[in-house]
């Protein structure tokens, strides 16, 4: 007997009432097309990105004898990477969930390599770094930072003892979009033999295309000499779907320290942290590299920093004033009380996100950030700011 024939319209009712429920979960979410997510590193994924990612929701990157085709996606897709952040012949990629993973990795790889346990960190940096100290019983030393909110470089070297394994490097911090001084990291790094794990999570999409429009931004990437590993998000300004990210190393053999035997799957050995993942968001990512090409990402960054610009302009219009010049697609508002300035936001249904650690709050100018959505937001932000005596 077939269950679901006999009962048809009681299968549909089912349905019909899961598919409510999923709705009604839905409706207390924010959504990303209202445009009124201010705050967020994420953005609309394009139609033809979540048609890929349902096209391979059925692979498993993690087990790749059984889907060759996708892997040969995920090495194109690195290949692209690889290229934009002028990496040598012998690098590779590994993919991972998103900048967390990326950081961990990288840390592990240097930890298993020096069989060292410190790191030097700016404090700057993501909180990932407090995850990787826990996890892997890592020292971590933070370095303070300049006026202008990037690591001070006068303090490196003497931080450097026979313990340290790696130094970390902000391209596009997750507060401020601040860029360290990556150059003169790389000097040291290279000096003192000590691997240079550069967090470009968000600016790693970003910082290559805003050199190419003339902004003066220094360079962050494997045209420097001393760095060694690279952490880029797709799911950010890759405008891919959540999980994607990728660790780049400069020598392909690195990422042998962290394989193990993988006896019951189709390949000997697997590499990183996680085991089974899906080829979706992998699919996605590499359609929109594929789609947007280098032109593509270049013009989305620019209309990105136009919309930034103005957003700067009109948050000084209303008498408000930033933490910083934007160095990229990321702005830090002044406020008194960021964390109520942002609650009473919320209750206006617009989400942008408090940092109390710098009395801001943070705007970041995402693809769907346009002038259209500022020009809606404004209004509101004053009003709040003047009913809180802000302004
Ligand atoms: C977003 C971000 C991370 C964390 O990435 P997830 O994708 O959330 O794991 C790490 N570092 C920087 C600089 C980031 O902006």
């Amino acid at each position: 007997m077939n269950k679901n024939q006999d009962n048809t319209c009681e299968d549909k009712k089912r349905i019909l009432n899961i598919l409510q429920r999923l709705s009604a979960f839905q409706q207390q979410d924010y959504d990303i097309s209202s445009g009124r997510i201010l705050g967020s590193m994420i953005t609309k994924i394009h139609p033809i990105a979540k048609q890929a990612y349902m096209q391979f929701i059925e692979t498993n990157i993690g087990d790749p004898g059984l889907c060759p085709g996708t892997k040969q996606m995920e090495t194109d897709f690195i290949d692209f990477l690889l290229s934009m952040l002028h990496a040598p012949t012998q690098a590779s990629g590994h993919i991972v969930s998103g900048g967390t993973e990326g950081n961990i990795t990288a840390i592990w790889i240097t930890k298993e390599i020096t069989k060292k346990k410190e790191i030097i960190i700016p404090a700057s940096a993501h909180f990932s770094f407090q995850k990787i100290a826990s996890l892997m019983n890592i020292r971590v030393k933070t370095l303070p930072l300049t006026k202008s909110y990037v690591l001070d470089i006068t303090n490196v070297k003497k931080s450097i003892s026979k313990d340290t394994a790696a130094i970390v490097g902000i391209a596009g911090s997750t507060d401020l979009g601040t860029i360290d001084p990556i150059e003169e990291l790389g000097e040291i790094c290279a000096d003192e033999h000590i691997f240079l794990h550069i967090d470009a999570a968000f600016g790693g999409f970003v910082i290559p295309y805003l050199k190419e429009l003339g902004y003066p931004i220094g360079s962050f990437d494997f045209s420097i000499p001393g760095v060694s590993s690279i952490s880029i998000d797709a799911h950010k300004m890759g405008q891919a779907p959540i999980p994607l990210g990728t660790l780049l190393l400069r020598e392909q053999e690195w990422i042998e320290t962290i394989s193990v035997k993988s006896p019951c799957i189709s390949i000997d050995k697997q590499a990183g942290f996680l085991g089974t993942r899906s080829g979706g968001s992998l699919a996605a990512g590499y359609t929109m590299i594929q789609y947007l090409g280098h032109q593509g990402f270049k013009e989305i960054i620019k209309r990105c920093m136009e919309a930034t610009k103005y957003t700067a302009k009109r948050i000084e219009e209303i008498g408000l004033s930033l933490v910083l010049p934007p160095t990229m697609n990321l702005i830090a508002v002044r406020l008194q009380h960021p964390q109520k300035i942002t609650h009473l936001l919320e209750q206006e249904k617009w989400k942008v996100n408090a940092m109390p650690h710098l009395q801001s709050i943070r705007i970041v100018c995402m693809p769907h950030v346009t002038p259209a959505v500022i020009d809606e937001f404004i209004p509101v932000l004053e009003s709040v700011c003047k009913k809180e005596g802000e302004l």
